[in-house]
């Protein structure tokens, strides 16, 4: 008897396949329009669960240590990237600073938060509470967590500034290079696998 785990729905033009187990670098296509059914998941989720711990703490020294710190004849100042948020605030830059607070702090957190905790009980091939919303709530998540389009903002303005000041890169900074690395690692893993390897626990 064939359940619906079995089988997969092309999200493009509903066609309806049977699942077929990928290996290595594999990819399903729709034969119909072309559209991607199903990859190959590399990391398992025990890997998934490591890393996402990882990033966890990577995300708390990103944000409480320091950036970078200018220097200028021999006087020298360091900021944190909440040290940077109140300091546009302050400036009459209240938008750019909640933005900045949405997109780098509240997203990427709720980002690793949701899905550690689905991830948590998918270990045991369970559904966590609120396993469906949760991963609506990844969906809507995603596409606002733009720690890589700091990164590039910050590379640019490190190399403006250090034509005027001594610029010494901290402890944040990297903290958020190592955040953009396993962000991109999750970004490539299809979360919608989640769905096949758990299910629903009696209640
Ligand atoms: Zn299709």
């Amino acid at each position: 008897m064939e359940t619906a785990q079995d089988l997969i729905v092309c999200e493009h033009c509903d066609t309806v396949y049977r699942r077929e187990v990928l290996t290595r670098g594999q990819v399903a296509c729709c034969v119909k329009c072309g559209a991607v059914l199903e990859r190959h998941q590399w990391i398992g989720l025990d890997g998934q669960f490591a890393l996402i711990l990882a990033a966890l703490i990577v995300f708390v020294i990103a944000n409480a240590t320091p950036i970078v710190s200018l220097g200028l004849s021999g006087m020298s100042s360091a900021t944190t990237l909440w040290g940077a948020v109140i300091a546009m605030w302050n400036d009459d830059s209240q938008v750019v600073s909640v933005l900045t607070v949405m997109t780098l702090f509240f997203f990427p957190l709720s980002q690793i938060l949701i899905f550690g905790w689905v991830l948590w009980f998918a270990r045991d091939g369970r559904r966590a509470p609120g396993f469906a919303r949760a991963m609506v709530a990844l969906h809507y998540v995603k596409p606002w967590s733009m720690i890589e389009v700091f990164m590039l903002g910050v590379l640019v303005a490190v190399v403006k500034a250090s034509t005027y000041f001594d610029v010494i890169p901290g402890a944040g900074i990297w903290s958020f290079a190592v955040l953009t690395v396993l962000i991109t690692i999750f970004a490539s893993h299809d979360p919608r696998e989640l769905w096949n390897v758990t299910r629903e626990t009696p209640a």
